[in-house]
């Protein structure tokens, strides 16, 4: 028999190797990154096009290479951060595999220019599927350019796997971010497309983290710190009023490298205990520094999981930590924690138009009058459960409301202007109902007591209308008087880029306004202009827990943020015309029993069960 066995070629086996180190742009930009920080570097600009499909390219202001090492540098297993078995167990490095300039360069085509400080001359090089192509010496800065274009250009299949720009961009700005929380004394920037997206200047921890997600973050911050012989801790973690619903801001840092874990994570958690509201997570933002030889340090490049040999103890210590500084906060709420003078800033940009207070005048309102004789007042004849009812054959149901005098008690029994023929529409109408607690509608039906969840209700009737407007008939926005200017934080600017056409649909009239700032020029219906960047902010949260959780579609996916949104705002008390339109409009969707959470809707009260309470 002959023998069969061969060696890969070095090209076909750098092609499998990037499979595992290289999954998609974001992986490419986190090996450049950390390529920067390793070398010393103290600015590191990033530049993408096409979200990284289209070009990656890193400039950092490090070591440089020497014209032999920058040729090396794309050898699988060349390294300059290991020499002997010995240094695996002091890494303080983020590198040490050597296998990320190979991968990238199997599947991609890299430019690389570089100089060391001692050279007068840098060496440009140009590698393509991991053939060099050319080298030439070249002017440039001290340090190391690489730009990585059209990755997977040799691996179609790779190429076609990938995501939407505006998901892998979201990957993109993840690696970015973490990169950027590890290294606050490091100048970051991130260009996508010619538009910036950071420019964060060096600076302390606490500063970085406002940079990367918001002023607004400052204050919402709880110090930790902690020093003992095996582990230091130091870091923030967010006050518990800030906490959300999905697992947003969770970073730990173990020597400054990201981890992910869920051993840790459950350690905080347990320290946040009963300060929670249910089904909220906390935020944290942790540094860990541990000697390098008592945690496992066979990292994959991927991998975000880390290994410490004494885990129950660090366990112990992050808690007891954490525990400590929410303690500190708790009996101490007001004391304001190392305020840092750069933090006072006007909050306010000088884009934004202020928005003049609101006053709300019942222009119908007579003091002569006694209550009973009031009439309806503006202010809930144009709430929002009865707008917005254009184009439904129902629309008329309340037309000539504006005329009909109310007279306290006898508000339910109110003929209204009813089309015919429509079982639903003469129920509701001669059915007198109530709310009890700002939260339930109780009425008879079919001789039966009905309980609805009224948010739950606005939840279901708000969904279909935005299902509805999303597949064929856009709603018609309310256009605000002074469009407002409202900055996000980058992952949910990102969130809004994707899903811009989506919220328009619904009614949401908004536009991009430079870095991470939207302008709103027109809300949905149901929105008060006080409310709207909460709003939008609690749209993206819930967008992306829903895809996290789900993964629904696009449309299905704000549809179902936005309602509960938008519902929420109806915990309030309602008028009696609010709650009929309501109940009306729950009973015309095409599933009014099950909330979007699942929970039911509404229940049923029999006379049997009532007579058994007394019996
Ligand atoms: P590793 O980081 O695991 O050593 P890489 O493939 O990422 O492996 O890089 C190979 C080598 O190239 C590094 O060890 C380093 O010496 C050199 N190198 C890569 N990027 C840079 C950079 N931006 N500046 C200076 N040297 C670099
Ligand atoms: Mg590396």
């Amino acid at each position: 028999m002959s023998n069969i066995i061969q060696l890969l070629p070095d090209v076909v086996a750098n092609q499998i190797a990037a499979g595992e180190v290289i999954q998609r742009p974001a992986s490419a930009l986190k090996e450049l990154m950390e390529n920067a920080i390793d070398a010393g570097s103290s600015i590191i600009r990033v530049v993408v096009r096409e979200a990284g499909k289209a070009l990656i390219q890193v400039i950092d202001n490090g070591c440089g290479m020497s014209e032999t090492d920058a040729r090396m540098s794309f050898e699988r297993y060349a390294t300059s951060k290991i020499t002997k078995a010995e240094d695996l167990y002091a890494i303080r490095t983020m590198g040490f595999r050597g296998e990320a300039l190979a991968s990238i360069a199997a599947i991609s085509q890299v430019e690389l220019k570089t100089r060391q400080l001692s050279d007068e001359t840098g060496i440009q090089l140009i590698v393509e599927g991991n053939e060099l192509m050319s080298k030439h010496p070249v002017a440039c800065n001290q340090g190391t350019s690489i730009s990585v274009k059209n990755l997977f250009f040799n691996v179609p299949a790779r190429r076609n796997f990938l995501k939407s720009n505006a998901a892998e961009m979201r990957y993109i700005i993840e690696e970015f971010q973490r990169i950027a929380l590890a290294h606050p004394s490091v100048e970051f920037s991130l260009h996508h497309n010619d538009t910036e997206v950071f420019n964060l200047k060096n600076g302390n921890f606490r500063q970085r983290i406002a940079g990367v997600f918001g002023l607004s973050y400052n204050e919402r911050l709880v110090p930790v710190n902690e020093e003992t012989t095996l582990i230091n801790i130091s870091g923030y973690v967010g006050k518990p009023s800030f906490a959300k619903k999905i697992r947003g801001e969770q970073y730990f840092f173990v020597n400054q490298r990201f981890v992910k874990d869920p051993y840790l994570n459950h350690a905080v958690a347990n320290a946040f205990e009963d300060l929670l509201p249910p089904g909220c997570y906390p935020s944290y933002f942790i540094f860990l520094d541990i000697d390098p030889a008592k945690i496992d340090i066979n990292i994959h490049p991927t991998k975000t999981e880390i290994k410490f040999e004494d885990d129950k103890s660090v366990y112990a210590i992050l808690r007891a930590s954490v525990k400590r500084a929410l303690g500190k906060f708790n009996i101490s709420p007001t004391l304001d924690f190392e305020q840092e003078t750069t933090f006072n800033l006007p909050l306010m940009k000088l884009t934004e138009i202020p928005v003049p207070p609101k006053i709300q005048i019942n222009p119908l309102y007579n003091p002569f009058k006694t209550e009973s004789e009031i009439r309806f007042p503006s202010q809930v004849r144009n709430s929002p459960a009865l707008e917005n009812t254009k184009g439904q054959n129902w629309s008329s149901l309340y037309a000539g409301l504006k005329d009909v005098e109310f007279n306290g008690q006898q508000t339910t029994q109110s003929k209204l202007n009813i089309p015919e023929g429509v079982e639903t529409e003469s129920w509701i109408n001669d059915t007198i109902m109530f709310q009890l607690a700002s939260k339930y509608i109780i009425l008879s039906r079919h001789e039966k007591l009905l309980v609805v969840d009224q948010v739950a209700a606005y939840e279901r009737v708000i969904y279909e209308k935005n299902i509805s407007a999303l597949q064929n008939q856009p709603v018609v926005s309310q256009q605000l008087v002074f469009p407002q200017t409202m900055e996000f934080n980058q992952t949910e600017f990102s969130v809004f880029m994707e899903i811009k056409t989506e919220l328009h649909a619904i009614g949401f009239d908004i536009s991009e306004f430079g870095k991470q700032t939207l302008v709103v020029h027109g809300i949905p219906s149901q929105l008060g202009t006080d409310d709207i960047k909460q709003t939008l902010e609690k749209i993206a949260e819930q967008y992306l827990y829903h895809q996290k959780l789900v993964k629904p579609d696009k449309q299905e996916n704000v549809a179902r943020s936005a309602a509960i949104r938008l519902a929420a705002r109806y915990a309030r008390p309602l008028h009696v015309i609010e709650m009929k339109k309501l109940v009306f409009d729950l009973f015309s969707t095409r599933q009014p029993e099950i909330s979007l959470s699942g929970k039911p809707v509404f229940f049923y009260l029999t006379p049997e069960e009532i007579y058994a309470k007394f019996n």
